[in-house]
């Protein structure tokens, strides 16, 4: 596991953006930050998924959250630059954003990949995250110093049979931060990217349904390494795809 100590409030006065919040690996990122003293807004496509999480954070006492429904796959680039401006509006800042959410499509030999379903990963997995980071950049520029984190995989930088469309979108995703990252190089945006590991989540169960899911990381197992990059303990930290496990 990565390795970093968890300091009590050490997000405090953040306002952090988490897509795909309402479920796995985000959900647990979301709670987690607002537990650090973070304010967050969730953001995800199952506004009841969202509220659940919106309702988990409330009743623990912690700073009110927001709720952005929004479905990555039809969203335009207009709703996202909506969506900054009012975050920048509400806020006066974004200090992190958690590119997260992102969808699996179907494991398949690669003469047999849809071209549909091909289309739906680019969308929520590639087009998406740059629309995102494009208009997410200028709120986070008005933050002392923000951290945009995006989502990779291990099939992100090495190919795998049968992994087709996502792993071809999650090359793309290392492309987009490490050029992000070197435009903003001396800047108080830093731009890094989170290989989670194998962990228990819906998507890891629908990737490898018949493992043994108890012996999978847990998505509180990997915070360590989502909280850093969201602290200014990482502020010297940028161009990096990072191993959570
Ligand atoms: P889950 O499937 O458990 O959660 C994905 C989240 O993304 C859900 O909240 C889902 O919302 C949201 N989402 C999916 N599609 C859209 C969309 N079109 N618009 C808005 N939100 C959407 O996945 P994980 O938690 O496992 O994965 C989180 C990230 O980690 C992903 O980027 C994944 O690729 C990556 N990852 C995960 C690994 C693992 O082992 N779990 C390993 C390597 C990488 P809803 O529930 O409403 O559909």
């Amino acid at each position: 596991m990565f390795e970093y100590t968890i300091k009590e409030k050490i997000l405090n006065n953040k306002t952090i953006l988490v897509t795909g919040a309402g479920a796995g690996i985000g959900k647990e990122a979301a709670i987690t930050y607002a537990k650090l003293g973070a304010t967050v807004i969730l953001l995800g496509k199952t506004v009841s998924k969202l509220e659940a999480v919106y309702d988990e954070i409330l009743a623990l006492g912690l700073a009110e959250p927001a709720i952005i429904p929004l479905d990555l796959r039809g969203a335009t680039k207009q709703n996202y630059i909506d969506m900054s401006v009012t975050i920048a509006s509400q806020y006066g800042k974004l200090n992190g954003a958690l590119l997260n959410a992102s969808m699996l499509g179907e494991l398949t030999p690669f003469t047999q990949i849809h071209e549909q379903i091909f289309g739906d990963v680019m969308k929520v997995n590639v087009n998406a995250q740059y629309l995102l980071a494009q208009a997410l950049i200028p709120t986070l520029q008005l933050a002392e110093n923000a951290s945009l984190v995006f989502t990779s995989s291990g099939v992100g930088s090495k190919g795998r049979a049968y992994w087709g469309a996502y792993s071809i979108s999650k090359f793309a995703t290392e492309g987009l931060m490490q050029i992000i990252a070197d435009e903003y190089e001396n800047s108080t945006l830093r731009t890094n990217a989170i290989n989670p590991g194998a962990t228990k989540t819906a998507m890891r169960a629908s990737a490898y349904p018949a493992e043994d899911k108890d012996k999978l990381a847990t998505p509180a197992d990997i915070m360590p390494l989502y909280v850093y990059l969201m602290s200014d303990d990482s502020l010297d930290v940028n161009g990096q795809t990072i191993k959570a496990q």
